[in-house]
């Protein structure tokens, strides 16, 4: 599924992508609100600590006010001279009250504390003393103090009348409700302790639990007046006041609190990220649909064009890239189609005529032979061909060839409306009748042959043409279509042999065509396995008996075949040209033949048969020539026959070579003569020393009387011409007697014997001459 895949990816991928930028934002966002926390925090801290420092001072100011306004009271200024503790003490009550300061004192001349708090006198100490001493010099003094681990501030001013008379003074203790209030004033934590040289105590504050002891260690690392930060905290210390730095304040933010106004930001950004994410999710589905859905396209498109579907429309929505790429493809798509609808006509039809070419031959001929039995139709094939077209093409010009073939093909399809017409190669169509019966068709056969009966006008020129054409019906002669076409072909070829204009095939034809194609396949095969040997008839000369010839005749036994008469194969393997390989074979084998005879002291000759073709081939003296050398065999003892008619086919170009044979000193015999119609002119002409009578004018010489007629006057002629007359078929005592009254020298036939093979016919021949020994 490489859709999903590639899905799947870039949706990972931009959600990924998505997440990294959320959470590296979410982390930028959160040290950017830490600073800006921190930075917040210090200013408020620094505030709280000028607001403290403005608090402590309005103590001050505050104590010191009341506690002049309580040295100048004259009813007090007189129970201090005149040491009335009583009126002393509930004097420094009321002021101290009324400023609510936690104490009060005045010190006489003397020396001695009365205080608001009888407590108080008790432990008044050294620092206590040291204010003491200042105020005495300077007419007042402020400090903080320590009285009993308690941290006060103090102010005391001297008491005049108009000399000194004693030291009033007034504390505010550093209370937990001082810095209570203190927290409320500055929204911080506060806290007060104390600095000694042995560490910080913590005095008292707003900090809970065991905050107060982390305080007090963090204390010791830090510098007095700078903001730190420990644990949960924001936090600044200062002095308390310029005098005493025992006494420190310290003003605390918990980070916590300062960061829980952005907590919800946290929660925003969470929530954010979240749906960026599922945005970028749904984007990249989305982006990703867009892009694979062209891509699937094209995909489908390139295998319908790889399956060889170009006609099928595709919709393509999109207009990016993808979109044209698609489109693209269509075109191409559409253009491939239609070249391919091009090549496919081309190769389907012939350039030269228009007509559908052989490759149409078999989907047309099985579409017209499934629609004939709907139509309860016969399918006729007429294989049509122009009979003088290779003369008109060698002779004229191969313009005109084409030309005619045009013309032919023209008025073949405007004369068969109905059916089709195709061009089979070279100058032979191809026509596909559906008819009722033999009789239409006839009639078409007839009516095409007339129309050519006029000649053709090709460049201002008459050109005759005459058709050979060829039949087959489906389903009379065949029952599919390839059996049709060879049938079609058989009788055309058939026709062309019988030189009718129209030949209809016959039933068994096609068998014999198909076991002469089986012959011919077999042949070569066939020679080299030995399945062919040469049998030998005797020929007996009628006046000297002794004087014996023989005639080597071809037998094929095949293993499955079985025996192939040479009158079946040997016309096939003429036509198809393997005749030079069994001459060739036919005539060592004779020589060999020969030559064993010859060392059995056996003088006799032996007749081998040639084909015409053989004549044709140049170097057939030569061959017999050294053959006969090879083997030490005399010339003489060979005979050569041919068939008349052979001879007569192609008298001229035989006549050479026909020569040089006989020159190489062998006998040439005519062989069938009667069959052909050679003139006593043309027989005159020939090298030849031997005819043979055929034997249909034998077989029955003793009851025909034309054949004897025929024959006696055969044997005249050829002995005018001084040939040697030689009977075949000679199978009984009367018609040897008849051909010895004729005068015919020498005779041949079953009388003597069969063919025979070659052991055998040693063994006859010898037996024969002993016979003749006794007689
Ligand atoms: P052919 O040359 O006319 O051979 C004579 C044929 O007559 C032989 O038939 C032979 O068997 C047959 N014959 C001989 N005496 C009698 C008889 O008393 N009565 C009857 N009814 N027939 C007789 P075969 O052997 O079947 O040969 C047929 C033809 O095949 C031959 O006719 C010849 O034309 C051809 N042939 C045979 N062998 C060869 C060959 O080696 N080369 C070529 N080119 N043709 C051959
Ligand atoms: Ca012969
Ligand atoms: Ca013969």
């Amino acid at each position: 599924m490489p859709k999903f895949n590639y899905l799947f990816k870039l949706l990972a991928f931009l959600i990924g992508l998505v997440i990294v930028l959320e959470t590296v934002s979410y982390f930028a966002t959160r040290l950017i609100i830490n600073k800006a926390v921190t930075h917040n925090a210090r200013s408020e801290l620094l505030a709280g600590g000028e607001l403290f420092t403005r608090v402590m001072q309005k103590n001050v100011e505050q104590l010191a006010l009341s506690v002049k306004v309580l040295t100048e009271d004259f009813g007090f200024k007189d129970a201090v001279a005149t040491s009335d503790e009583k009126t002393i003490a509930s004097a420094l009550v009321n002021h101290s009250a009324r400023v609510k300061a936690d104490i009060g004192v005045l010190i006489s001349r003397d020396g001695k504390l009365i205080a608001s708090d009888e407590t108080f006198a008790v432990q008044v100490n050294e620092e206590f003393a040291a204010l003491q001493a200042q105020a005495q010099a300077r007419g007042q003094a402020y400090d903080i103090i320590f009285i009993d681990g308690r941290a006060y501030q103090f102010v005391m001013f001297t008491v005049k009348a108009p000399v000194v008379i004693g030291l009033a003074g007034m504390g505010f203790e550093i209370k937990q409700e001082f810095s209570a209030e203190l927290r409320k004033l500055t929204g911080l934590e506060v806290s007060f302790v104390r600095q000694q040289s042995a560490g910080f105590t913590y005095l008292n504050g707003t900090l809970l639990d065991d905050q107060p002891n982390l305080l007090v260690t963090q204390l010791a690392q830090q510098t007095l007046g700078e903001v730190f930060i420990y644990d949960d905290f924001i936090s600044l210390a200062v002095p308390a006041a310029r005098q005493n730095q025992q006494l420190v304040a310290v003003l605390q933010v918990p980070l916590s609190h300062a960061l829980a106004h952005f907590s919800h930001l946290n929660w925003q950004l969470f929530v954010l990220a979240l749906v960026f994410s599922l945005l970028a999710g749904i984007a990249a589905l989305f982006l990703a649909r867009s892009v694979t859905r062209p891509v699937t396209l094209l995909a489908t498109i390139a295998r319908r064009i790889a399956g060889g579907f170009y006609a099928t429309p595709i919709v393509v929505k999109s207009n990016d890239e993808l979109g044209d790429l698609a489109a693209a493809f269509i075109t191409m798509q559409k253009a491939i189609g239609e070249r391919e609808q091009q090549v496919l006509y081309q190769s389907e039809h012939d350039p030269l005529t228009g007509l559908p070419n052989r490759l149409l031959i078999f989907p047309h001929l099985q579409a017209a032979i499934s629609r004939s039995g709907v139509l309860r139709q016969s399918v006729f094939l007429l294989v049509i061909d122009i009979k003088n077209f290779g003369q008109i093409n060698d002779e004229l010009s191969q313009e005109i060839g084409d030309a005619v073939l045009r013309e032919v093909g023209q008025k073949i399809d405007r004369l068969l409306t109905h059916s089709e017409l195709l061009r089979l190669g070279s100058d032979e169509f191809l026509a596909i009748v559906m008819a009722p019966d033999k009789t239409t068709v006839q009639e078409i056969l007839d009516f095409i042959h007339a129309t050519f009966k006029t000649p053709l006008q090709i460049n201002g020129m008459q050109i005759s043409v005459e058709m050979n054409i060829g039949v087959a019906a489906y389903p009379a002669d065949a029952d599919s279509a390839d059996v049709l076409l060879r049938r079609a072909n058989l009788a055309l070829n058939e026709g062309r042999v019988r030189e009718e204009r129209s030949c209809w095939y016959e039933s068994g034809w096609d068998e014999k065509h198909l076991r002469r194609l089986h012959l011919f396949r077999e042949f070569e095969h066939s020679l080299n396995a030995g399945q062919i040997s040469l049998y030998y008839q005797p020929k007996i000369n009628l006046d000297q008996p002794e004087k014996l010839g023989s005639e080597a005749l071809v037998r094929w036994h095949h293993p499955e075949l079985g025996f192939i008469s040479p009158d079946e194969f040997i016309n096939v393997i003429e036509s198809s040209g393997q005749i030079t390989l069994l001459t060739r074979w036919a005539l060592k084998t004779a020589v060999l033949h020969l030559r064993r005879l010859l060392d059995a002291q056996i003088h006799i000759s032996c007749s081998v048969n040639l084909s015409a073709l053989d004549l044709l081939v140049d170097d057939l003296p030569a061959y017999v020539a050294e053959l006969l050398q090879s083997q030490r065999v005399p010339a003489e003892h060979l005979v050569l026959e041919i068939t008349e008619s052979a001879i007569m086919r192609e008298a001229d170009k035989c006549l050479d070579n026909l020569r040089r044979l006989r020159d190489l000193g062998l006998t040439l015999s005519i062989d069938d003569f009667g069959t052909g119609y050679s003139s006593l002119s043309q027989l005159k002409k020939l090298p030849v020393a031997e005819l043979k009578i055929d034997k249909s004018f034998i077989l029955n010489l003793d009851s025909s009387a034309d054949d004897q007629l025929i024959v006696r006057s055969t044997i005249d002629l050829g002995h005018t011409l001084g040939l040697s007359i030689t009977a075949e078929g000679v199978e009984s005592e009367a018609i040897k007697t008849l051909l010895s009254q004729f005068g015919c020298d020498t005779a041949q036939g079953y009388l003597y014997s069969k063919p025979l093979p070659a052991e055998e016919f040693i063994r006859w021949v010898t037996r024969y001459l002993a016979e003749l020994q006794h007689e």
